[in-house]
């Protein structure tokens, strides 16, 4: 991509409205736009850390056979009466009425709607364990939405839906979404801490949240500290129910004695196994050996739109953003400082074909702007290398590479970029 082609509005101010540091650095680096309170526009550079986030979900539901599908963000109140959650999900739920006076929502979450799928087709226990997710628009009319995306009124949730036959097999279910997020966190670069949770609004028994540690965070955990460093893939279930990390609530609501050490943190994902509850009000009912019986069920959450939020917030210096390279826009960042000199701009081309062609995901600030302007944009969005060409090039033919996490710089010859890269392991 050409910064002259790829639009990122930043901006040299502070936003005057913003406290949260990756509030201030998601809008200063043009990666999204507030339109009202709460909502927001997401603008390519931000758009393009969000699809590398959605694309490393996808990949790992997919590969454990759980079926994507896009259910739509309008609901019918029907369903939710159904479930008796039209009445207790309160003000946090939009409600709106249609033209003909039928009473809709804007789903803020989708077990009601997966269940009446669910039992439109499903109709004996040969069809199941079914898993099904959809990634997708949810809205909630937080009473205070604030720092940015991660507290947003609308938002981008993953959410995963279950089907089993009975409580074992749900329970097996729970434990493979369990190890699943640890690995989707994994993936994403991120040391998440699973923590037992009250199962509340959803109902049901088995609950668990996964969070990340953060000095700002809104959550806090309470966790046995010897747990910190602890391999929590090789949980089976039995281990998982009982593992010594809760949520304040339910630390609080267990009265537990023993002395836990409290986190500050945010909560990125959250898993549920509630059985048949929503089967069971729904009178879902499927054929099992001469009997009829109720699906167990499950959900499981990800909050998708809070996730770049949240790896800023761990991931920054004073000047800007530092994006690992999991999520990172783009891999490599190749500045031509001199961009009206022939000799830089013919090397840029064809250094940027190449890069490309060599698979790498490059962005070329090809753009008439002073040095210093290239430079701060280039630490401010955080890209994690950076190829910097300019007048050595031309008296030598030298060449900068800076990576933006440490602001470490070695001149290197630019005969040997590629040797370079491949040992810096990019
Ligand atoms: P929180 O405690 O942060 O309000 P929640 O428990 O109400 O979240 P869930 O119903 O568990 O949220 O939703 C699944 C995931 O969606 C959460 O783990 C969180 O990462 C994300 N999420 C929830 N509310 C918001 C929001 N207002 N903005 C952005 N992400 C959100
Ligand atoms: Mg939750």
């Amino acid at each position: 991509m050409k910064y002259s082609n790829f639009f990122i509005p930043t901006f040299r101010e502070n936003p005057s409205d913003a406290k949260l540091k990756s509030h201030i650095l998601m809008l200063k680096s043009g990666m999204i736009k507030q339109e009202t309170s709460g909502i927001y526009s997401w603008l390519p550079l931000g758009f393009k850390v969000l699809k590398k986030i959605i694309k490393i979900i996808e990949d790992t539901h997919d590969s454990h056979g759980i079926n994507q599908i896009l259910m739509p963000t309008i609901q019918s109140s029907d369903i939710w009466k159904m479930s008796e959650r039209y009445d207790t999900y309160g003000k946090e739920m939009l409600r709106i009425i249609d033209r003909n006076n039928k009473e809709l929502l804007y789903g803020p979450t989708n077990e009601e709607m997966i269940t009446s799928i669910g039992k439109h087709f499903i109709k004996s226990y040969k069809n199941l364990p079914r898993y099904f997710y959809h990634i997708q628009s949810k809205f909630r009319d937080e009473i205070r939405p604030r720092f940015g995306v991660m507290r947003a009124r609308e938002f981008l949730m993953k959410d995963a839906y279950s089907f089993d036959k009975d409580e074992k097999s749900g329970e097996l279910t729970y434990e493979n979404f369990f190890k699943l997020y640890l690995s989707i966190f994994e993936k994403l670069g991120l040391k998440i801490i699973p923590v037992r949770a009250p199962s509340g609004e959803i109902g049901g028994s088995l609950s668990h949240e996964f969070h990340l540690l953060l000095e700002t965070g809104e959550s806090k955990i309470f966790i046995d500290e010897t747990f910190l460093n602890s391999n929590f893939s090789k949980l089976k279930i039995p281990e998982i129910k009982s593992i010594n990390s809760f949520t304040d609530e339910l630390y609080d609501s267990l009265k537990i004695s023993k002395c836990l050490k409290q986190l500050k943190s945010t909560e990125l994902g959250h898993i549920f196994l509630f059985g048949e509850k929503y089967s069971k009000s729904f009178d879902f009912k499927i054929d099992y050996n001469n009997e009829k019986i109720y699906p167990y069920m499950g959900s499981y959450g990800i909050g998708v739109s809070r996730i770049p939020a949240a790896i800023i917030e761990l991931s920054n210096d004073n000047n800007g953003i530092i994006w690992p390279k999991e999520v990172a826009p783009f891999e490599i960042t190749l500045i031509n400082l001199t961009s009206d000199n022939v000799s830089t701009k013919l090397f840029c081309e064809q250094l940027y074909a190449s890069l490309k062609k060599s698979n790498y995901d490059v962005l070329l600030d090809d753009r008439f702007e002073r040095p210093g302007i290239k430079f701060s944009d280039a630490d401010l969005i955080g890209i994690p290398i950076q190829i910097i060409v300019g007048k050595n090039f031309i008296d030598k033919k030298e060449i900068n590479i800076k990576t933006r996490k440490d602001l470490n710089e070695t001149t290197i010859c630019s005969d040997n970029i590629f040797k370079f890269l491949k040992k810096m392991k990019v």
